[in-house]
C-alpha cells in the first residue's frame, strides 16, 4: 500500500514538472533548442554534429554545395529552418557555399574570437546550430556580404514547378 502511495506521489510530481516546463517555454521557441547533446548526436551524422554542434568547419572544396547552383532553397540540416534561397548564392571561389543574403530572421550572429581572429559566426535562429561565418567581402553590386557556410550544415530543397 505504501508503495502504491509513493508511486502516486511520484506521478503527481512528474505531472507537475512537465506542466511547469511547458509553461516556461516561450511561444515562439522551437523545440529543437531544447535538445540535449545526446539527442543531437543520435540524430545527426558525425560530420553534421561536428559542424552544427561543435562549430567545426568542413574542408574547402569538399562539401556538397560549394559548386552547386540549382534553383531552390537551403534549409538547416539540424532543424529544417529555411536559411537561404538559391538566387542569393554566388560563386566566391572559396570552396564553401556562399550567399550574399540570408532569409529574414533565419539566422543570428555571434562574435567569434577563436583561433586568434575576430569573426562573426552565423547560427541557425531556430536550433542555434553553427552554420559558418559572415564576411564583408561579398559582391559589391548587391549587399557586399559573404555568408560563408558549411555544406554539411544545410540541406538543399529543389524548387518545385
Ligand atoms: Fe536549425
Amino acid at each position: 500500500m505504501l508503495a502504491m502511495k509513493n508511486l502516486f506521489l511520484l506521478l503527481l510530481v512528474i505531472t507537475f514538472q512537465s506542466c511547469q516546463s511547458q509553461n516556461k517555454e516561450p511561444k515562439n521557441m522551437n523545440s529543437n533548442s531544447k535538445k540535449t547533446e545526446a539527442q543531437w548526436k543520435a540524430e545527426l551524422t558525425p560530420e553534421q554534429y561536428e559542424v552544427l554542434r561543435n562549430k567545426g568547419t568542413e574542408r574547402a572544396f569538399t562539401g556538397e554545395y560549394w559548386d552547386h547552383f540549382e534553383k531552390g532553397k537551403y534549409v538547416c540540416a539540424g532543424c529544417g529552418n529555411d536559411l537561404f534561397t538559391s538566387d542569393t548564392k554566388f560563386d566566391s571561389h572559396c570552396g564553401w557555399p556562399s550567399f550574399d543574403k540570408a532569409i529574414k530572421g533565419s539566422v543570428v550572429y555571434v562574435q567569434d574570437l577563436s583561433y586568434g581572429m575576430v569573426r562573426t559566426e552565423v547560427l541557425c535562429a531556430k536550433c542555434d546550430g553553427h552554420l559558418g561565418h559572415i564576411f564583408d567581402d561579398g559582391p559589391k553590386e548587391t549587399t557586399g556580404q559573404r555568408f560563408c557556410m558549411n555544406s554539411v550544415s544545410m540541406k538543399f530543397v529543389p524548387e518545385t514547378k
